[in-house]
């Protein structure tokens, strides 16, 4: 579902610290309250409302104090260094003018400061652009930057870096990149409340990686929220309610109690084997994204890591970490999970995962375009090094490969080429490393799910990436809110793509997992279990109850289920059809 348009009703009406509800994706489970702190990175974002005749003043006084605060920031900034570049923006902060057109302006519209001065910058700016004078000219970006500063003080906007947040806040931001996410501590925020974003988006992977509470996809919440007002975060129904009133704060004070008892019971049976009733043991494992959530992922459950996203090494802004650097991340994710299976993805950048300072071409269409393996295989020396760390730290445990985005044979050439290529380096150099560290085809291509009988030819093991996997299937955006309706994971589109590739893999005797977040989606469980599934993998948290609805079932009646879903016409019927047997079956929603 989609979050209100800024222009609807819901939004236009809004005025400080009154209750407004808003509907979301729900990205991360949990329910979250504290103060919305507004994370803007990119392009400051001004609210609009109304205000009444006797609020003009009091919102006069806002600007001036604004203006006041801009003028000694800039004066700290330039403290001992020479000031001269800063003299136009001071002077702009004591405009006698622009304090004028902005009391007119507030009197006439009725709307607040922010909104009334982003008006009379944008006015200034075009003109001055346009100015004949080449020096007038120039100052377009003393000006906009001046501009912003002011804004930025109205919204009680501050330049930070997540990581330097030091109390408990509701982060409300357009969207987040990886490199934001860096460092995100959940004992400072609580909740996550974003305009753009579904349930596969980074952000939300990210979220539940950290555990905590998102709601995405709200179009515009960036825009209706003031710095400071109180915000619910219900991750686990996709809503977000800004200053809620007491009687709303009590309802979700008494549902975040139940959802928390409901997480002791859940993590009660994580180290319990997942062995359905009639005695199929699966391997249910982690998805970690840095190296240091290793240690955690065995506190909830996991038998393994199904999948170490190892573009987050690849954050630093301007540089591929080196060889060395890699190899000491790949060993402690090896060393701390004392021989239990775990599986690197090689590199997969692009598409939308775009890392600060490395840039890759700027593609039309970036989701199509030059992205995770075809990167790698145009820059041969960045996969090179990679494979280069991987098998070298293979020594310290049970290490799998595998590679993303894989589209047909031709890309397998190039790397058996490489990996050949590399392991007679290593065995020159006298480095050691396993000979039989198996290398897997991540299935997230519709032309890799069709064609996975000759693929599973070339592979030791099959992950399923149904993030890419659907989108591509169903030419859905992943990552785009206003197409979020059609991200259909039980589509018989997509369901049959997943049980040729489950099938083809079985034939062929190798193993198949599945990696992408359906992986660990309660709904879906059965069904994966049915088609035959060997092994899932999700974000830590929701292992535990994975693991539950595993225990609970027996094979041949996930099956009998999939038999019936099959000849089913559509993702609503087959969806509709999943919830009522795991109503009946299970009781599902007493859980
Ligand atoms: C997937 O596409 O399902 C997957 C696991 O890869 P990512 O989400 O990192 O693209
Ligand atoms: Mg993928």
């Amino acid at each position: 579902m989609q979050g209100p348009r800024f222009d609807s009703p819901a939004c236009s009406r809004y005025t400080r610290a009154r209750m407004m509800e808003l509907t979301g994706i729900s990205a991360s489970p949990g329910i979250a309250r504290g103060k919305a702190f507004l994370f803007l990175e990119d392009r400051l974002s001004v609210p609009r409302y109304d205000i009444g005749a006797g609020q003009v003043d009091a919102e006069y006084g806002r600007f001036l104090a604004a203006l006041q605060a801009a003028a000694a920031e800039v004066k700290s900034l330039v403290a001992g260094q020479d000031g001269t570049l800063f003299e136009a923006q001071l002077l702009m902060f004591e405009d006698p003018e622009l304090k004028d057109r902005v009391r007119a302006l507030l009197g006439e519209t009725r709307r607040n400061v922010e909104w009334v001065f982003l008006q009379i910058l944008d006015e200034m700016s075009g003109k001055l652009a346009k100015a004949e004078s080449q020096y007038l000219r120039e100052r377009t970006v003393d000006f906009a930057d001046a501009g912003n500063r002011i804004l930025g003080q109205l919204m009680a906007r501050t330049r930070v870096r997540l990581s330097d947040i030091r109390q408990p806040v509701v982060l409300v931001t357009r969207t987040l990149m990886p490199s934001d996410t860096l460092g995100l501590d959940h004992a400072y925020i609580l909740g996550i409340a974003a305009d753009a974003g579904g349930r596969t988006s980074h952000t939300a992977i990210l979220a539940r990686a950290s555990e905590i509470p998102a709601v995405l996809g709200l179009s515009d919440i960036s825009r209706c929220v003031h710095a400071g007002d109180e915000i619910i975060v219900d991750g686990n129904r996709g809503i977000v309610i800004v200053n809620p009133d007491d009687a709303t704060r009590e309802r979700y004070e008494t549902r975040r109690s139940e959802w928390e008892r409901k997480d002791v019971v859940l993590k009660e049976q994580r180290d319990l084997p997942a062995e359905t009733t009639d005695g199929k043991l699966l391997s249910i494992e982690a998805n970690i994204e840095t190296p240091d959530e290793a240690e955690s992922v065995r506190a909830h459950g996991a038998d393994g890591i199904g999948l170490f996203r190892s573009e987050f090494l690849f954050i630093q802004p301007g540089r591929f970490p080196s060889e060395e650097e890699q190899l000491t991340a790949y060993s402690s994710v090896l060393t701390a999970m004392k021989g239990r299976s775990v599986t690197i993805r090689t590199l997969d950048l692009g598409g939308d995962k775009v890392m600060p300072g490395i840039h890759l071409a700027a593609d039309d269409n970036p989701l199509l375009g030059w992205r995770a393996i075809r990167f790698c295989l145009a820059r041969p020396e960045v996969l090179r090094t990679q494979l280069r760390a991987l098998l070298r730290a293979s020594v310290h445990g049970a290490l799998r490969i595998m590679f993303p985005l894989i589209s047909g044979t031709a890309e397998l050439d190039a790397i058996d080429e490489i990996v050949k290529e590399v392991k007679i380096e290593l065995n020159r150099e006298g480095h050691p490393f396993r000979d039989d560290v198996p290398f897997g085809i991540m299935i997230e291509v519709p032309s890799a799910a069709i064609t996975s009988d000759i693929l599973a030819e070339r592979a030791d093991f099959f992950s399923i990436g149904t993030n890419d996997l659907i989108q591509y299937t169903l030419a859905v955006d992943r990552g785009n809110e206003k197409v979020a309706y059609l991200y259909e994971p039980f589509h018989p589109g997509v369901l049959r793509l997943i049980r040729t590739t489950i099938e083809n893999a079985r034939a062929r005797g190798i193993p198949v997992g599945m990696c992408g977040e359906l992986a660990g989606d309660p709904l879906a469980t059965v069904v994966l279990l049915g088609l035959g599934l060997d092994s899932f993998s999700m974000g830590p948290i929701g292992i535990p109850l994975i693991k539950r609805i595993v225990r609970s079932v027996g094979i041949m009646e996930a099956e009998e289920l999939v038999r019936c879903l099959m000849p089913m016409r559509s993702g609503p019927e087959i969806e509709q059809a999943v919830r009522a047997w795991m109503e009946e079956r299970l009781d599902y929603s007493s859980w």
